[in-house]
């Protein structure tokens, strides 16, 4: 039997048919977790104008002691519109543009106020408190790069560069459906052989996270008719579709014959991967089929690796998500031809160990875990104090 591929031959077959999906022009501050498909360039200095840094007085520079006479107020959004000459204060406030003619601003703890006029308790040198136009932001200067998830600074930075709008890539829409008869709802009675359908809600997690819309959520029983309906549908809507469970070879594993009818065409299947190993994936004009392991932990790892990058790729960013090494505190035990992701957690003096049993159905593993180590395979355990590299949950 020809060697199945690893993680990353697994990854590069994926990410070679992803077709990114089309950018749309968004206003910015609906862009929140959209990736910019366009750099933006500050259209002006920001900001714009010289301004106080301080509550205070703005002043010509000079010595402590001078008596000067308040001639006016520049406030925030209400400059003051006359020139400022010796022997004269502006009142002014945090944001307000600084008088012309002044060359500083004294904080209001920093002067005595006497009537119309204002002592100065310190000498003020040029520049003092004054916050120059560009400070922030050079006209011209790029300040976000294409590629970029916009996050809550990313927004502010935006407007700041003076846009009312960035082109964007649109949310992949993704549909997740889980197979099996055992399955049900959230909360319900468990009847003998019933389980609760966790895996349907934890990976429309997972794709919110990663920045999909999650356009619905279905099931489908064990029955080849009734998979095919449903994966159908699913298909029609969604850019991408996420499966769980169905997809191995027994009696009653219906998705791969479904989605052959359904014109979807294989990318692969398999990955010499623990766990995760029967992992299907699969395409159908530019949109992608994960058909992930029913077992709880391998839904969730074969998600990170293989459609979290995919739904990075479709929306114009990075894929991979940045790895980190860290030595094992522990030996772990090593499959003898499988690379295996291993739940662990971060310790204190950087060494990192499993969480606990890494059964592909203990899926309370993963809580606490901080990050997935790739044990490579191999004979006998990894010693402790090896590196291993880190993928993060
Ligand atoms: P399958 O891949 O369909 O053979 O399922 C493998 C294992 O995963 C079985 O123990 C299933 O009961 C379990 N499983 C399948 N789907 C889910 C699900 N949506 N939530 C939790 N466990 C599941
Ligand atoms: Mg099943």
């Amino acid at each position: 039997m020809p060697a199945l591929p690893s993680i990353d031959e697994a990854r590069a077959i994926l990410l070679a048919a992803v077709c990114p999906l089309t950018p749309t022009n968004v206003n910015v501050p609906d862009a929140l977790g959209l990736v910019l498909a366009e750099d933006v360039v500050a259209a002006q200095d920001v900001p714009g104008f010289a301004n106080s840094a301080m509550d205070g007085f703005a002043v010509c520079a000079g010595q402590a002691g001078q008596r000067l006479r308040i001639a006016g107020e520049s406030r925030a959004g209400e400059p003051y519109a006359g020139t400022i000459v010796d022997g004269e204060a502006i009142r002014i406030s945090t944001g307000a543009a600084l008088p012309a003619g002044a060359d500083g601003v004294l904080p209001i703890e920093l002067v005595e106020v006497d009537g119309d006029a204002v002592v100065l308790g310190e000498a003020v040198a040029p520049g003092r408190n004054v916050r120059e136009a560009g400070d922030d932001l050079r006209a011209g200067t790029t300040v976000l790069r294409a590629g970029t998830r916009i996050g809550p600074a990313e927004l502010g930075a935006a407007i700041g560069a003076g846009r009312m709008a960035v082109l964007a890539a649109p949310r992949p829409r993704l549909a997740v459906v889980t197979t099996g008869d055992e399955l049900v709802e959230p909360g319900a009675r468990l009847s003998a052989g019933q389980i609760h359908d966790s895996n349907g809600p934890t990976l429309a997690a997972l794709a919110a996270r990663a920045g999909a819309e999650v356009i619905g959520r279905g099931h489908a029983i064990d029955d080849p008719e009734a998979t095919r309906a449903v994966l159908g549908e699913a298909l029609q809507a969604a850019d991408v579709l996420v499966l769980s469970g169905g997809v191995s070879v027994g009696p009653h594993d219906h998705v791969k014959p479904a989605l052959a009818d359904l014109g979807v065409r294989e990318l692969l299947w398999r990955v010499a991967l623990r766990p995760g190993k029967p992992t299907w994936l699969g395409e159908r004009d530019g949109k992608l089929v994960f058909g992930l392991p029913g077992n709880p932990v391998s839904a969730y790892v074969t998600f990170l690796l293989f459609a979290r990058p995919a739904l990075n790729a479709l929306q114009g960013a990075d894929a991979a998500v940045p790895r980190t090494l860290a030595p094992l505190a522990v030996d772990v035990p090593r499959h003898p031809d499988r690379d295996e992701c291993v739940r662990v957690r971060r310790r204190a003096d950087g060494t990192v160990e499993p969480t606990g049993p890494q059964g592909s159905h203990v899926l309370s593993s993963l809580l606490g875990a901080d990050a997935l180590a790739i044990v490579p395979r191999g004979e006998g355990p990894l010693a402790a104090g090896t590196e291993v590299v880190l993928e993060p949950v």
